[in-house]
């Protein structure tokens, strides 16, 4: 049958202030599948992984494994196992590669295996995270999650201005904890990796989803139509 979902976002309104951004969302992520949330600059993609994350709604419901989290803070939903993947890379830019990565995996076995499986970011374990490059400051901010896999992970433009080799390693890298039986969340702006990963296709337009459905039926016309709201 078909695989439980993870997170559920039901009916939900959000924004900030008096400005509302959300304006009724559903959106399912099942375990151990890819669902690219796509959409226009401003369409409130962003937000929804707040909500996701972090943010209480001002209606509707977050639901984790069929549980209301709706109301729970930050920390007590990353406890539970939803990882939102930090915009802005998230790693304390003073601290060194590996102090970084001790701060989330104190036992050193376990940074042992994050070495192993990126050995790009192993050569440079003394060198301040600030200093990194932007694509290894996303991949070291990522690294936690394939030590222990999270319920469900969150990525909000994971490929934003880093370079091919890089993404290519970031997706590959969802790809395990896909199969691994994680299920993700994937936001971009233009379909690219995500679509070619994804088995889900949300389209966010004006706070609301248009469109959804099963990778397969996303075609050129599909896409054309999703981004200039015909969808
Ligand atoms: P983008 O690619 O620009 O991030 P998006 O689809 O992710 O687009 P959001 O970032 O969710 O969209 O933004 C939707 C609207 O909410 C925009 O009008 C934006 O200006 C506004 N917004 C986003 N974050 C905040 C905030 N922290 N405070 C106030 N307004 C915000």
């Amino acid at each position: 049958g078909a695989p439980p979902d993870v997170l559920r976002l039901e009916g939900v309104v959000a924004g900030y202030g008096d400005a509302t951004v959300l304006r009724g969302v559903d959106l399912a992520v099942p375990a151990g599948r890819v669902v690219a949330l796509l959409g226009a600059n401003g369409a409130g993609k962003s937000t929804a992984c707040a909500v996701a994350g972090s943010m209480t709604p001002a209606a509707g419901r977050v639901l984790l494994e069929g549980r209301d989290i709706t109301a729970w803070p930050a920390h007590r939903r990353a406890r539970a196992g939803i990882y939102l993947a930090p915009e802005g890379r998230g790693v304390f830019p003073s601290l060194t590669l590996e102090e970084n990565l001790t701060t989330w995996l104190p036992d050193a076995a376990d940074r042992e295996r994050v070495y192993e499986r990126l050995p790009n970011l192993a050569g440079r374990r003394t060198v301040a995270a600030g200093a990194l490059s932007g694509g290894e400051q996303q991949l070291l901010a990522l690294a936690p999650a394939l030590v222990r896999p999270p319920r469900v992970l969150i990525a909000d433009e994971p490929s934003l201005g880093l370079a091919p080799l890089v993404v290519e390693q970031i997706f590959e890298l969802f790809g395990e904890l896909r199969d691994r039986g994680v299920g993700l969340l994937v936001v971009e702006e233009k379909a690219s990796e995500a679509l070619a990963l994804a088995d889900t296709v949300a389209f966010m337009r004006l706070g609301r989803i248009s469109w959804q459905g099963p990778r397969a039926e996303v075609d050129d016309d599909r896409l054309a139509a999703a981004y200039l709201g015909l969808a």
